[in-house]
């Protein structure tokens, strides 16, 4: 490919917002919902005379969101009319923000952003072949069946749910930092609480723009790649684009500025349609919603509810506990895990100094959380709010290792047990005698055995042999049932057959 070129990419994300209820209407807003068309009034079916209401809870939400992004609010706020004909939008018009956004201006992960409105989400059409079955009559006791082929029925359910668009400047240049832009962007909505943002379940949707240009100081045409609906599909398309441009634009040729789709099998777009502009919609002030009066808005307890953010918390996990990126970020990834681990090291370090101890390492009690408990939880399906115990329990087993008191191996059969059960580790630990035995003296006999038994590894070892050790330590491990301490073991041996 030609590095002649300079490519430019600006993102536009819609998000679903995560409200009780619709946008304008008090319809359920509810993602889970599988029948068609019950979440459904007259507002949102687009009636004629119908009044729409704005909810307070999303307007709060792209707030909260202006906030955690540094953008700013205005003085007022209006809804436009951005007039298009589609059959998932009944009213001929979707409600939607023009020049007066809620939020303007901001920046995450380094990206400019232009702006932050609120509008709503579309119906959703379902093509293919349809099995219907037509119900008539009082109770609906007639029911007559048709099969209907190569159609499109229209289902509402989503028509009018609380849609966050938010607009990037055409400040990126390249697909990796797209990717981390749209990855923070998905963080930051959860972290808020606004949204979900599951991509798979178009809770989050994203459109790139992209062009390329030979004069880094000038854009070229650019082309909207839509319905990006993963971020492997970001990527490979904003990547496919660029070099298509590229190449087109090496053979002479030049690009249309156009609306393109993604095919995921083939990863190539494909043209849509040429591109409609602003002056096409026919924008204009939606008369049925008085401007919106911010200064009339709570904005302080708003802002104070934005909660620390991913950023944030990534460099206080780097700083106050030293953990590197690579394990600072699967607990920035789950704020849920995050507070596990502070709450549980905090009480561990509690512990350490009870005993005099100033270490900070985090290593042990990192890894039994993360990959030892998690493993349990995702096996069961639990939670972290469904733990039958608390971190402090959790704590107590990482410092029963640490102290010498319990062996790793008998350690995960604690965990399980605690995991069922609820109780604490040292409860268990008496009650199943898994105490780890440090004790020469009880040891001894056992190390006697395993060299009486082993006479051929015995002399192997002695022969110059060094990895047979861990040999007999795993036989004398093996008929303590796992207890022995495997350290105080591997002096008694070596000394034993020096
Ligand atoms: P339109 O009016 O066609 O929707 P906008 O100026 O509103 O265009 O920009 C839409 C998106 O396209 C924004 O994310 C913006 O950053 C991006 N964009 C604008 N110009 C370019 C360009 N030349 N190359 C890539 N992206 C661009
Ligand atoms: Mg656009
Ligand atoms: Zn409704």
């Amino acid at each position: 490919m030609s590095h002649k070129y300079t490519p430019t990419i600006g993102l536009e994300v819609h998000s679903e917002l995560k409200t009780a209820s619709k946008m304008f209407c008090g319809c359920p807003n509810d993602p889970e919902e599988k029948r068609p068309n019950v979440n459904v009034c007259p507002v949102c079916l687009g009636h004629p005379g119908t009044l729409p209401v704005p909810n307070a809870a999303a307007i709060e939400a792209i707030l909260k969101v202006g906030f955690a992004l540094g953008g700013k609010l205005p003085g007022v706020s209006k809804f436009d009319r951005k007039n298009y004909f589609y059959p998932d939008l009944p009213k001929g018009y979707q409600i939607s923000q023009y020049d007066q956004p809620f939020v303007s201006g901001g920046e995450l992960s380094g990206v400019a952003i232009t702006r932050v409105h609120l509008e709503e989400d579309t119906g959703r059409l379902v093509h293919g072949t349809h099995n219907i079955e037509h119900k008539t009559g009082e109770s609906g006791s007639d029911v007559s069946r048709f099969t209907l082929h190569d159609s499109s029925l229209v289902d509402f359910n989503r028509a009018g749910v609380p849609l966050m668009e938010l607009v990037t400047e055409p400040v990126i240049h390249d697909s990796e930092i797209a990717l981390r832009f749209a990855k923070e962007l998905q963080l930051v909505l959860r972290y808020l609480g606004v949204s979900d943002a599951d991509m798979e379940k178009g809770q989050m949707r994203v459109e790139a723009n992209i062009s390329v240009s030979t004069d880094p100081g000038k854009f070229g045409t650019k082309v909207e790649v839509k319905n990006l609906n993963s971020f492997r599909a970001v990527e490979g398309a904003i990547r496919y684009e660029i070099k298509r441009q590229s190449e087109l634009l090496d053979e002479g040729g030049k690009v249309v500025q156009e609306t393109r789709g993604w095919n995921e099998g083939k990863k190539k777009t494909f043209s849509q349609r040429l591109k409609e502009s602003a002056h096409d919609y026919r924008y204009f002030p939606e008369p049925d919603i008085p401007p919106i009066d911010l200064s009339q808005l709570d904005l302080m307890r708003i802002k104070t509810e934005v909660p620390e953010l991913p950023e944030a918390k990534r460099r206080r996990l780097r700083t106050e506990y030293g953990l590197s990126p690579e394990r600072a970020e699967p607990l920035v990834a789950e704020p849920e895990l995050a507070a596990y681990f502070e709450k549980s090291f905090s009480e561990l370090l509690a512990m350490l100094e009870e005993l005099g101890a100033t270490e900070r390492s985090d290593d042990l009690l990192f890894n039994y959380l993360t990959s030892d408990l998690k493993g349990l939880m995702n096996q069961a399906g639990v939670s972290f709010s469904g733990l039958k115990f608390a971190p402090e329990n959790f704590a107590h087993l990482v410092f029963l290792v640490k102290a010498g008191t319990v062996g790793s191996r008998a350690a995960k059969d604690i965990m399980k047990k605690m995991f069922d059960t609820g109780l604490d580790p040292e409860e268990i630990l008496k009650q199943e005698g898994l105490a780890q035995v440090s004790d020469e003296g009880e040891l001894l006999d056992t190390v006697r055995a395993v060299i009486a038994e082993n006479s051929g590894p015995v002399a192997d070892y002695r022969a110059g042999k060094a990895n047979v050790l861990q040999f007999l330590i795993g036989k004398a491990m093996g008929s303590l049932r796992g207890r022995g301490n495997p350290a105080v073991i591997k002096e008694l041996l070596e000394k034993f057959l020096k």
